[in-house]
């Protein structure tokens, strides 16, 4: 059995369990720049707000709205707590981003006695217990159908979804619901009035290698309740790094361009801190309404792992980017990657980590007095961002482009 454990709101989710008065009210988290929307409660939700909606936007829909700038340190010190207890529970697991962790789970009701419903229950307890944050727990034969259990009982839920229901769960899921189908793979199966999951999962091999190719064929294989990508609790290093996805419309507004690259930049640095790489590359990746790809590059001065530094590289490419074009998907790839582990510190980088631990003090004071029940130590990298763009979200399977 695998499961999938996701944090619902992860964002949110930690400004609320720092700041326990704000439950209930709609907290929007934004992005390094303070420009748009990374994560919010929901109340923030039920008020129409989305992830990547401009900061405008977001205080127009809700103007009591409460904003937060991201404070990306102690995120990662609540993952790093969240990921401790997972291990605890689980030998094998592997982080798949700063809120997400899959379980290879087999055997431990033998090892625990107790089902993988209850066992789902009682990690979710502790993890609200022990840091004040809700995860949702799907759990299935594979990555791809937890992913997708998981999805359909957040948030704070537990899913089991056994391989006799399998079949009678992807009947009502939409294609697009599948973890690595973007916006442009749905459309093109609907083409074949395929709209339904389950249809996909009934089409003969030929067919889907004709549609997605090899990879696709693995992930079809995923849907029938084959067990092919494997928890991997070691995950290689990468040669490169990088997050792309469409727009539902296509958008001639750069802005909207910029927005959704930002978006992709934060997640990718998630990736590169976790790795604990930086980059010497970046380019930005986009591909106009006839499907032609732009690629703009740039060779960045000296190798960095720094938000700021790529923030203006990227702003850079963003002036690049040829006017009055319809846009389909944006994206950023960093490659030219090394270890950030021998990284120098000059003099002024060296302040800015001693003005960063300062605040991390603070985080870890302020942790310690709600939650006194455990000691949050500090870390020494600085992750950054995550996920969760409406339906889009991305799976990190060879199947993504
Ligand atoms: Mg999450």
């Amino acid at each position: 059995m695998i499961g999938l454990v996701d944090a619902d709101g992860f964002f949110a989710g930690c400004e609320l369990s720092r700041n326990p008065h704000l439950r209930g009210k709609p907290v929007m988290v934004l992005g390094k720049l303070g420009s748009f929307v990374l994560a919010k409660t929901h109340e923030a939700k039920k008020r129409g707000v989305t992830t990547v909606m401009p900061f405008k936007e977001a205080k127009r829909l809700c103007p009591e709205g409460i904003f937060i700038e991201g404070d990306f340190r102690f995120y990662t010190l609540m993952s790093r707590q969240l990921m401790a207890i997972l291990r605890e529970w689980c030998p094998v697991v592997q982080v798949s981003s700063i809120d997400e962790a899959y379980l290879d789970m087999t055997g431990m009701p033998e090892m625990y006695g107790k089902s993988y419903e209850a066992l789902g229950d009682e990690i979710r307890t502790q993890v609200r217990t022990k840091l004040g944050l809700t995860v949702t727990i799907g759990m299935s034969a594979n990555k791809v159908l937890a992913k997708m259990a998981c999805e359909g009982k957040k948030p704070d839920g537990t899913a089991v979804l056994l391989k006799k229901d399998i079949p009678y769960f992807l009947a009502n899921e939409e294609v697009g619901d599948i973890p690595g189908i973007g916006y442009r793979r749905e459309q093109m199966v609907n083409r074949y009035q395929i709209t339904k999951a389950g249809e996909l999962a009934k089409l003969p091999m030929g067919v889907v290698k004709n549609l997605f190719g090899r990879n696709g064929i693995l992930l079809w294989k995923e849907l029938r309740g084959e067990y092919i990508f494997k928890v991997n609790p070691h995950p290689r290093v990468p040669k490169q790094i990088g997050r792309t996805s469409s727009f539902e419309r296509s958008v001639s507004d750069v802005r909207q361009v910029e927005g959704l690259a930002f978006y992709h930049l934060e997640r990718s640095l998630e990736s590169l801190h976790r790795h604990k790489l930086m980059t010497g590359e970046i380019s930005l990746h986009l591909r106009d309404h006839e499907l032609r790809i732009y690629r703009i590059p740039l060779k960045l001065e000296k190798p960095t792992d720094d938000f700021f530094v790529l923030a203006k590289a990227l702003s850079r490419l963003i002036r690049q980017v040829p006017r009055a074009k319809l846009w389909r998907s944006a994206g950023v790839l960093f490659y030219n990657l090394r270890s950030a582990t021998i990284k120098q510190l000059d003099l002024f980088e060296g302040m800015g980590e001693m003005l960063r631990d300062e605040r991390l003090n603070q985080a870890r004071n302020k942790l310690n007095e709600y939650y006194g029940q455990f000691s949050v130590t500090s870390g020494s990298t600085l992750f950054l961002s995550k996920k969760k763009k409406g339906k889009k979200e991305r799976f990190n399977l060879p199947f993504i482009s």
